[in-house]
């Protein structure tokens, strides 16, 4: 825990900081740091070659020590302010030297958000934080409004800080990490999208992960907005409990209280201040699960946050679908071809297949997250014919499956497009959604998202072919 009085004080020229992990959000600490005059170290565990070289060469310049393969520096205990990486975990001995010394330890958002004095709209749950965040930058944008959109996702806040943009408004795309080191963040809008279990290699057990995603609203006074998933019971759980004082609303297809977003089939209703607002997301590219969801997440916000009903329609039909979320890549012979590959946990599969209204043919499979796969029972039963499984968790997935639908093991990306292929009809989606890791494999989603979509691509290219000859 930060003690009080250093919440919020500000970087004075000369302060000692030591900045642990190089990362994105660390190097933009360090470059933040820089600038307001600190005197920075920098620690990080990756071996000195993994450090890209014009970081190198910036640090350099700047003068700015380092250590790389290890967190030995003098630094950990006389530094006055530590600022720490979101990958970098808080339970690192070194830290724990940090702790015994008195030092502050902050992550960058924290860091940042000192420095931010326009509103700030934050984002946060297990799954959906991207996909909302940019939503809702784009109805910022469509009311004509200077928006960054930014934090876990693309660029870190201490980066816009760095720049001369001036923006009327932030977006910002939270993890449970970054607050697990923001004690003092306080945004004026907060969106809390569901709570389902991930990151437990991280997390002492699944109530300390659920924890650290409440505390978005810990530090919101009267003026501001906690806006919550009303579907969702891990949420409801923790909203007595909540210290907070932020106003909650709630959306979702039981969402109750005064201020609300209730779904009804493809419908939004507003039910707030004045007259109920009707939002139809019938043929839009929003309409199914779990984007309707989304959609009602992003336009209460909105509306609570000023932007009017025209901006909010502009803004969602502006929205462009992320790559690698429920991305359609083909169709092949009837069959639909789609890439779920940052379905990294199990609730991102659970959506993805509560989605779905064609069989299905399930590749899954990666590098376990301990939460267990026992929620995806019942709607693997009820919607997929058959899965294909890769990666390290096969084992364990194929006994919670076997019995369940017909499952298949495969070697390689490649092999499993093939099996999935044979396997499905006209009239079948072959949906990658893996509810685990890609580390296993690949770099990251991405890669194994890309993998996917060039054998889709190439195979169904080689099935047409075939056929016609
Ligand atoms: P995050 O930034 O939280 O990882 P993304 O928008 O990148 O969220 O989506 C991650 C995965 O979660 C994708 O597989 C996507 O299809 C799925 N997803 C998106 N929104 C939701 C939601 N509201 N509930 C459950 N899963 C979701």
């Amino acid at each position: 825990m930060v003690p009080e009085e250093s919440r919020r004080t500000k970087i004075e020229p000369g302060m000692r900081c030591l900045v642990v992990g190089l990362g994105v959000s660390g190097f933009a600490a360090v470059r933040f740091l820089e600038r307001a005059g600190a005197r920075v170290a920098v620690s990080d565990g990756a071996r000195p070659e993994a450090v890209l070289a014009e970081i190198r060469q910036w640090l350099q310049k700047h003068d700015i020590p380092w250590e790389s393969g290890g967190h030995q520096s003098d630094w950990f205990t006389e530094a006055q302010l530590v600022v720490v990486s979101p990958g970098v975990p808080l339970t690192l001995p070194a830290l724990e030297r940090s702790r015994r010394a008195g030092i502050p330890i902050v992550g960058e958002l924290g860091l940042g958000a000192r420095y931010l004095d326009i509103p700030v709209v934050a984002v946060t749950g297990t799954n959906g934080k991207s996909t909302v965040t940019e939503l809702l930058g784009e109805i910022f944008l469509a009311a004509g409004k200077k928006v960054f959109v930014g934090g876990n996702l693309g660029t870190p806040l201490c980066a816009y800080l760095l720049g001369n943009d001036v923006a009327d408004l932030v977006v910002l795309e939270v993890s449970s990490y970054q607050l697990d080191t923001a004690p003092d963040f306080k945004p004026q809008a907060a969106v809390l999208l569901n709570i389902t279990p991930d990151h437990l290699d991280r997390y002492r057990d699944f109530n300390h992960y659920a924890a650290s995603k409440m505390s978005i609203f810990a530090a919101q006074g009267p003026g501001d907005f906690a806006v919550i998933n009303g579907d969702d019971p891990e949420i409801e759980a923790r909203v007595k409990t909540s210290s907070g004082h932020g106003k909650f609303c709630r959306f979702g297809e039981k969402a109750g209280g005064s201020c609300r977003a209730l779904i009804a089939s493809d419908e939004i209703t507003l039910y707030g201040a004045g007259e109920p607002e009707i939002y139809s997301l019938a043929g839009h590219q929003l309409r199914a699960a779990p984007n309707l969801g989304n959609a009602a997440a992003a336009i209460l916000t909105a509306r609570l946050m000023g932007c009017d009903q025209a901006a909010v329609k502009k803004g969602l039909d502006d929205f462009r679908a992320l790559a690698h979320r429920l991305e359609k890549v083909t169709e092949a012979d009837g069959v639909q071809y789609v890439d779920d590959s940052k379905a990294t946990n199990v609730g991102a599969v659970v959506a993805a297949l509560s989605g779905q209204n064609r069989p299905v043919i399930l590749i899954a499979g990666g590098r376990d997250k301990r939460g267990g796969y026992q929620p995806l029972v019942p709607l693997v039963r009820e919607k997929v014919k058959a899965m294909v499984l890769i990666g390290e968790a096969s084992e364990v997935m194929d006994q919670v499956f076997r019995g369940v639908t017909r499952v298949i093991r495969a070697g390689s990306m490649e092999e499993a497009v093939f099996l999935a292929r044979e396997l499905a009809e006209s009239g079948d989606v072959v949906l990658l959604s893996p509810a685990c890791a890609s580390f296993d494999m690949f770099t990251d989603y991405k890669h194994r998202g890309r993998l996917f979509q060039e054998v889709v691509l190439t195979q169904s290219v080689g099935m047409r072919a075939g056929g016609e000859g």
